[in-house]
């Protein structure tokens, strides 16, 4: 019985691995007949050994190989299916078809926009600065000027993390840090991402890029900031692009004005516009004369210095840019969408 038990075991190792090459129709048959063919299949030679045994013996040695031959029928079976299916994929395969294209990774479109902005003030000498995300009370409102309770602030209000830290609200606490460090002339700007409690909607985000620039030096004057911006808006909109200059306020310029441009989406015909709201108009820059106050936190004499500042949203001048008609597009992922940008 022992040496009828190990016959066994034997047969179905072979098996196993005589399976495990079957690729086809024809080594298909032949495995079947090796195992199964009524007159010599190994396993029909195992039958014929019962009648050899012990009678006392013959019910669990018939119960073993019975037992086997649902194996080999089961094995071989489930190995024809997977034959067939890979028959059937070479067969949908067409090579004469052109190939599938592979697309390259590129920057994301808000990127690609920050850096032609980037370059467009390169050109005019500027240097490019960067600070932290994660600020501190105080520089990201003390030292600009927003005393605290002021209700400024509730306009830039933010997520706090722990104590007096918090996710910057714009990247003008990069100012103060630089000019801690550095004495005039000053002329940076500096790119970023900015956190505010937004909820999205077409053109406004919680998280979104900022952009500012600072100049300080002896005799900067509102001309200046206003020859640079015209400068800068028609490199970056177009020759013609139309400009103003509204009164406006913030902590830490002082005169403070808004810069708005003609709405590129409906060149001001539409009155239910939905970028500009049918003025024709959007606001795209905030800009000033930095505040004695912020020079004096920063130990730089007032008397003797006098600079700019100016702030835009990259996200949003990117949509004006694009005639995108909602910023959230720029985060959806969509690769139709992100796609094409590339070429650009
Ligand atoms: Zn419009």
């Amino acid at each position: 019985m022992k040496n009828f038990e190990n016959k066994v075991n034997k047969c179905r190792r072979d098996f196993d691995k005589a399976v495990l090459r079957v690729k086809d129709e024809k080594s298909f048959h032949e495995l079947r007949n090796l195992y199964l063919s009524r007159k010599r299949g190994r396993l029909t030679l195992l039958f014929k050994e019962l009648n050899a045994l012990k009678p006392e013996e013959k019910p669990k040695a018939g119960q073993l190989l019975n037992r086997l031959k649902s194996h080999i029928q089961g094995k071989l079976e489930s190995r024809k299916k997977k034959y067939a299916i890979t028959k059937e994929e070479a067969r949908k395969t067409d090579i004469t078809l052109p190939g599938r294209k592979r697309y390259w990774g590129s920057p994301h479109p808000v990127h690609l926009f920050q850096e032609e902005i980037e370059n467009i003030f390169l050109s005019m000498g500027y240097s490019v600065e960067e600070g932290p995300e994660i600020e501190t009370d105080y520089y990201n409102f003390g030292a600009l000027n927003f005393p605290p309770h002021h209700p400024a602030r509730d306009d830039w209000d933010t997520l706090y993390i722990k104590g007096d830290l918090l996710l910057r609200t714009h990247t003008s606490p990069v100012q103060i840090r630089v000019m801690e460090k550095r004495k005039p002339p000053i002329k940076i700007i500096i790119p970023g991402k900015v956190y505010r409690k937004e909820t999205p909607d077409p053109t406004h985000l919680p998280m979104f890029y900022q952009l500012e620039g600072l100049v300080v030096d002896k005799g900067i004057t509102f001309a200046h900031l206003k020859g640079t911006l015209e400068y800068f808006l028609k490199t970056l909109f177009s020759e013609n692009v139309k400009m103003r200059f509204r009164p406006g306020f913030f902590p830490f310029t002082e005169p403070s004005a808004e810069v708005d441009i003609g709405c590129t989406v409906c060149k001001a015909k539409d009155e239910e516009c939905r970028v500009c709201g049918g003025s024709g108009w959007i606001e795209i820059l905030g800009s000033g004369m930095v505040d004695p106050q912020v020079f004096k936190n920063v130990n730089i004499d007032p008397e003797v210095y006098t600079g700019f500042a100016f702030g835009l949203g990259i996200d949003r001048t990117a949509m004006f840019a694009y005639q995108i008609a909602d910023m959230r597009y720029f985060y959806e992922n969509d690769l139709r969408f992100n796609r094409q940008f590339f070429l650009k």
